[in-house]
Formats: C-alpha cells, structure tokens, sequence
C-alpha cells in the first residue's frame, strides 16, 4: 500500500532498548540504514548487530542527547556514513518519578534536559542535512503524560512531553518551506524495559485500564513513526498521533467495566 522506505538513512535517538530499539527495527526491515544512538555504546552495538543479522544496515553510536556537541557528531557521523539524514526519530527519554514536595530542581532539569532540551538538540543538529535536500522527517516520542493525562510522580515528566508538543507545532511551520515534517507519536503504556523497572503492579493496573486490555508493543508505536515517516505522509505537519489502546478515552472506571 505503502512506496517503499528502501535505502532512507534514519537515526533514532534512544535506540538501544524499549520503543527505540523497535522503532530501528521497524525501519531496518524496511530496508532503511540505521544510525543507532545511545549513551551506552555496547547496548547500541547489539541493536545495531540485531538488524544486521536481520539483512538490514546500521551502525551504533554513542551519545548523550543532552549534549549539543554529541548531538552534532552524530548527525556528521549518519551525513558520512549514509550520505544524508532523511528521518530523525528523537525517541530519547527518560521518566523517574518524584512528587511534588520531594521533587528536586535537579530532578526537573534532568527530565526536561533530556526529554525536551534533548529532542531541540537532535533536531538542530540534523537541520543542515535535511535542509541541504530540501526533505526530511521528523519524529518526536511525546506521550499520552503531560499532552493528555496526568500521573502522580510525573510533573517534570508531563511538562517535558506537552513542550516537546509545543516545540513540534512551531517547528513544523518553520520547516514546512524546507520539505520537512514534524509530528508527534503519543504513546500510552508501552511494554518496555523502561516501563518493567516500574514494576509489575504498575505494570498489571495500566493493563487494566486500557480498553484493550493490554499493554502496547513496540511495534505498534514503530508502525505509526514508520507512517510519519512515509512519501504518502508528506502533506502531513506538526500532528500527534495516539498510540494507547484507547487508554485516553474512558471517562470513569465504570465507563472500563461497561
Ligand atoms: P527505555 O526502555 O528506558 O529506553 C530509553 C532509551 O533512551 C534507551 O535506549 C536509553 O539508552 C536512551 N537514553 C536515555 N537517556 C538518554 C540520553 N541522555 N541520551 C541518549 N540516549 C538516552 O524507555 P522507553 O520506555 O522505550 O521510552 C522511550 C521513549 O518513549 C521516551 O521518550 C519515553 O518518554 C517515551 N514513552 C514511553 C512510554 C512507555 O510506556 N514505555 C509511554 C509513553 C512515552 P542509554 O541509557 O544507554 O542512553
């Protein structure tokens, strides 16, 4: 149904485990050339290794979003690697929790310097090579947290995700005369290791307030960045896509029941 992404150059920040890790496995099956990015090296190696074995191409790079000079060596290294950045997937993130009252100013900038400041840097950093062909596709792991819920514990974290929103709809306008798109994948409860850590009664009650009854796969946000990401999305800019499950939509717990 879809043109094929065969050949595209892609880096996806946060690749080494979780949604990352399938969104660089979605787009290596597709035939795109992977720039995997984490700050551990050896984690990003295995994923990049995993798509290797798998008949795709990638290489691993290690890098800390929250640093400007990391985010421009990573675009130089996809620009000589691949030729040029076609997709960036800014997927990088981080969720400790901490309540209001215990919550530190060094705890707030921590989830907003890698969450929010990191995904400017990335974008910023792979500007000049998606300028230079006049495309490009930007994709930006938001969430259903701060766009559209809440969650104790979560406020630096909400705050990140809604401004990531904020930077997406003014980025969008800024680089629509460019041939370049920005939307958002908002994910609900996904089943990753990032999520596990948070342990498995969270893990069973987010289950269980989702109509369907089940925690997202990786996969299933991989598919809505792979549809950002292609030719038939081209006219589409500074737009979010909810990936939940029908998690948003219940309007008390009977509403779940019925
Ligand atoms: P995860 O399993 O904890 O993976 C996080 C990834 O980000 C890892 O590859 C990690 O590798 C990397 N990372 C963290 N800080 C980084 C930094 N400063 N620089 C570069 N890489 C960094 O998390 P996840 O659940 O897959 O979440 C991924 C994204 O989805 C996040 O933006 C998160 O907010 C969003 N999200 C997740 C869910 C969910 O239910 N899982 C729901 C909504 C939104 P290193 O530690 O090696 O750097």
């Amino acid at each position: 149904m879809f043109g094929s992404l065969q050949g595209r150059s892609v880096i996806v920040t946060g690749a080494s485990r979780g949604i990352g890790r399938g969104i660089a496995q979605r787009f290596g099956a597709e035939g795109c050339r992977l720039l995997v990015v984490s700050r551990q090296r050896s984690e990003a190696e295995t994923v990049a290794a995993e798509i290797t074995a798998a008949g795709g191409e990638a290489r691993a790079f290690a890098a800390d979003v929250t640093r400007q000079a990391d985010m421009e060596a990573m675009a130089a290294v996809a620009r000589e690697s691949f030729g040029g950045i076609d997709i960036l997937c800014a997927n990088a993130g981080i969720f400790p929790a901490a309540k209001l009252g215990v919550m530190t100013a060094a705890d707030f900038d921590a989830v907003v310097s890698t969450n929010l400041k990191g995904t400017f840097l990335a974008v910023s950093a792979c500007l000049p090579a998606m300028k230079a062909r006049m495309a490009g596709r930007i994709i930006l792991t938001s969430s259903i947290t701060g766009p559209i819920t809440g969650y104790p514990g979560w406020s630096h974290y909400g705050a990140s995700k809604a401004g990531q929103l904020g930077f997406m709809r003014t980025a969008a306008i800024e680089l629509a005369p460019y041939g370049i798109t920005v939307n958002a994948v908002l994910p609900g409860n996904i089943a990753t290791e990032g999520l596990a850590a948070l342990g498995a009664d969270y893990m069973h009650s987010m289950a269980a307030s989702v109509p369907m009854r089940r925690l997202g796969s990786v996969t299933d946000v991989a598919n809505g960045a792979l549809f950002f990401a292609s030719d038939e999305a081209g006219y589409i800019t500074g737009q979010s896509l909810v990936i939940d499950g029908g998690q948003i939509l219940p309007e008390s717990l009977a509403a779940l029941e019925g």
